[in-house]
């Protein structure tokens, strides 16, 4: 094992920055909120790719994940995980697709509900991420740094949805301890974080309006006139509301004709790998919660016992060697 000088040192003030400032930030509800009206989306059936899910696609290629290959496992695990080959896949999250249409049948009856991240008030994935490489913006969405992601998945762990997806063979970790430490980079929507900051929609939202107009699924505004009209609408047409109070409240508010409760049972017992749990409580309550803080140690145990690994491999250059066979 080879830990360069410079490797070290980006690790080192990756590790100090981690420490000192933290990824703990106020919770903020942001400016910005979408509203996802399923009743509206029939899957975009006419379509080859449903247009939400084309578009996000083209709007983010430039950004998805070019791994280097051979990609190896990093120790202790045997595996890895590659979506570069299912690229095209479009019917689930993968670090290449950020939102999907889930289809469920129920009764006769069958439903689309776009999924994507649901851009929590008070997001564990950027409390408890050791490295510090997720943010909570001012407009609301959380954003994974690429740049500082190690790809433990820490993110998806501790998200209730389980949204960032993780590529091998791509980022930090390979320059640092390729072998010991991460495994990757975790990807996952971040709310057209460029095109939001400069008051466009999202382009998810945008390719909807443009095939449905004034019916399209989205509406995406002001956070304050999204919660009025979600929860004005539930009210005088019965509908019921997902994502206002699931993990202490989200960007993301879901409106449906069938309550979520039923919704999710089709979705456990399908045994599927994105459901939509209606009690989803918030266990970080404060800012500064013994659980990050945890995490935070975790981290830098990690960090550590990998310099320590990555020392003795390089005093005893033989013994790496045959580790490799
Ligand atoms: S573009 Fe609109 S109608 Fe088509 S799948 Fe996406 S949300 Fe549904
Ligand atoms: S849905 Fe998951 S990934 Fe998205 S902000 Fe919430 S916790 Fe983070
Ligand atoms: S908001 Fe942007 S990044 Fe997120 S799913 Fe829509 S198009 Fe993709």
């Amino acid at each position: 094992m080879n830990l360069s000088r410079r490797g070290f040192l980006t690790l080192s003030s990756v590790f100090c920055s981690t420490l000192l400032v933290g990824n703990y930030v106020d919770a903020a509800k942001g400016k910005y909120a979408t509203l996802i009206d399923i009743d509206k989306c029939d899957g975009c059936k006419d379509q080859s790719i449903p247009l939400c899910v084309k578009a996000c696609r083209e709007y983010n290629k430039d950004r998805f994940p070019e791994p280097q290959k051979p990609i190896l496992p990093y120790w202790p695990r045997k595996t890895y995980e590659d979506w570069s080959d299912k690229r095209d896949k479009i019917d689930t999250l993968t670090p290449y697709n950020w939102i999907f249409i889930q289809k469920v049948k129920i009764e006769n009856e069958e439903i689309f509900i776009p999924r994507r991240c649901m851009h929590c008030d008070n997001p564990p994935c950027v409390r408890q991420c050791p490295f510090g490489a997720l943010n909570k913006y001012p407009e609301g969405n959380s954003v994974i740094n690429d740049k500082l992601c190690f790809g433990g998945a820490k993110c998806r762990d501790v998200c209730p949805w389980h949204i960032p997806q993780r590529q091998a063979g791509v980022g930090i970790y390979l320059k640092i301890l390729p072998k010991y430490a991460g495994g990757g980079v975790m990807y996952k929507c971040d709310l057209c974080k460029d095109r939001i900051k400069k008051g466009q929609e999202p382009a998810c939202v945008v390719a909807c309006k443009e095939r449905l107009g004034d019916k399209a699924v989205y509406t995406f505004g002001i956070r304050e006139h999204i919660y009025d009209l979600a929860l004005k609408r539930a009210k005088n047409e019965g509908l019921y509301i997902y994502g206002d109070k699931q993990n202490g409240g989200t960007s993301t508010l879901y409106l449906s004709k069938m309550p979520f409760e039923k919704i999710n049972n089709i979705l456990k017992a399908l045994k599927e790998r994105f459901q939509m749990p209606v009690e989803v409580e918030n266990k970080i309550e404060s800012t500064f919660n013994p659980i990050g803080k945890v995490a935070l140690l975790s981290g830098a145990i990690s960090i550590v016992g990998a310099i320590v690994g990555a020392i003795k491999s390089k005093k005893n250059p033989q013994k790496e060697q045959n580790n490799e066979k």
